[in-house]
């Protein structure tokens, strides 16, 4: 007799993903009483659980951002391939490549192994451990790109049109949108990888996740508020100088203290020139946390699962591709997830 089916033991819940045997949830979008927490981008990591299991930068990043009073009542530490018991169930993380702490969920019972993946990405990212494929009978997906037309470049080329701007606009500020979790300290790291060894000027909302990412061993250079000069007068001393900000606040009122800015936003989306435009950004910048169409494809050939679960994105495109490979799909339609910081 086979191992049962997962479709057994694991279903979807209007709180989440939820493993009976296991008596716990992934990602919950609501309080459980235990949940497995991926990572720490808020869609993923709610406040209000009981328990909550994770990496310990996952579990500082959500008591930084939900308040320790939220971010769980009781809070376990899990390192990358350490294995715990939780009902019937062993558990463990692998990393996931997507932002600092991020893991992917191995759940074992019954001799079948099922892997949630969380959000992940596959390229190289100076500021968090590489995804590592791990071999499983189910794997659970993420699609936020799955679609053809979704190739992410190779993120130092996009740094490198970054660079030639502020050398072509010395009398200018370009100020980035980057989400204050994990891509704001990605293109911070990226811009010293590049040789950008002058301080990098932050908003106010960046300066706390940044601490914590160099707490955590991350070089992220000289880094200085972008706060308002004398009187709220623009900053003239930021001519020719790289400012980070949340995606909401580079076309704000803001941004106007910034000498002539030019607008840059670092996302996948990006890569529509539609949505470049709608968001008055002058210099789109194609910098994802999320694996491309590319990307997810070789996964699901690297972790040779004969079936897939697509939890959130462009899921029927990803389930074609998987079907024509002779890979069974499955769309879970998890919503809560969001697009947000990708
Ligand atoms: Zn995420
Ligand atoms: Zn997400």
């Amino acid at each position: 007799m086979g191992a049962p089916h997962p479709e057994t033991w694991l279903e979807v819940r209007p709180e989440g993903l939820w493993c009976r045997p296991g008596g716990f949830h992934v990602d919950p979008l609501r309080p459980v009483p235990l949940a497995v927490v991926s990572h720490g981008h808020s869609d993923h990591a709610r406040p209000g659980h009981g328990r909550v299991l994770a990496t310990a930068e996952t579990l500082a990043i959500m008591a930084a951002r939900l308040g320790e009073g939220a971010a769980g009542a009781e809070r376990h530490a899990l390192g990358y391939g350490e294995a715990v018991q939780l009902g019937e169930v062993t558990v463990w993380l692998a990393p996931a490549g997507h932002v600092l702490g991020s893991a992917q969920v191995a759940m074992e019972w019954r001799g079948a192994r099922v892997v949630y993946s969380g959000d992940y990405k596959r390229v190289a990212d100076p500021t968090c451990a590489p995804f590592t494929p791990v071999a499983c009978d189910v794997f659970i997906t993420e699609a936020t790109f799955g679609l053809p037309v979704f190739r992410h470049p190779d993120p130092l080329e996009e740094i490198g049109k970054l660079l030639h701007s502020v050398a072509v606009f010395p009398e200018r500020c370009h100020v980035i949108g980057a989400y204050a979790l994990g891509k704001a300290q990605r293109l911070i790291a990226l811009l010293r990888q590049a040789g950008w060894d002058r301080p990098i000027y932050l908003h106010g909302a960046l300066q706390a996740l940044c601490d914590l990412y160099v707490r955590h061993g991350v070089d992220l250079g000289e880094l200085r508020p972008a706060t308002a000069g004398e009187k709220g007068q623009a900053r003239k001393d930021l001519m020719g100088q790289i400012v980070i900000a949340p995606p909401g606040a580079i076309a704000d009122r803001w941004a106007r203290r910034l000498p002539d800015p030019v607008v840059c936003l670092a996302s996948g989306w990006m890569r529509v020139k539609q949505r470049a435009k709608q968001r008055g950004v002058e210099l789109p910048l194609v910098i994802s946390d999320h694996a491309d169409w590319g990307e997810l494809l070789a996964t699901v050939d690297e972790v040779g699962a004969p079936e897939i679960w697509i939890t959130h994105g462009r899921e029927e495109a990803l389930a074609h591709a998987a079907t024509a490979r002779g890979v069974r799909a499955r769309a879970l339609a998890l919503v809560g997830y969001e697009e947000e910081a990708s």
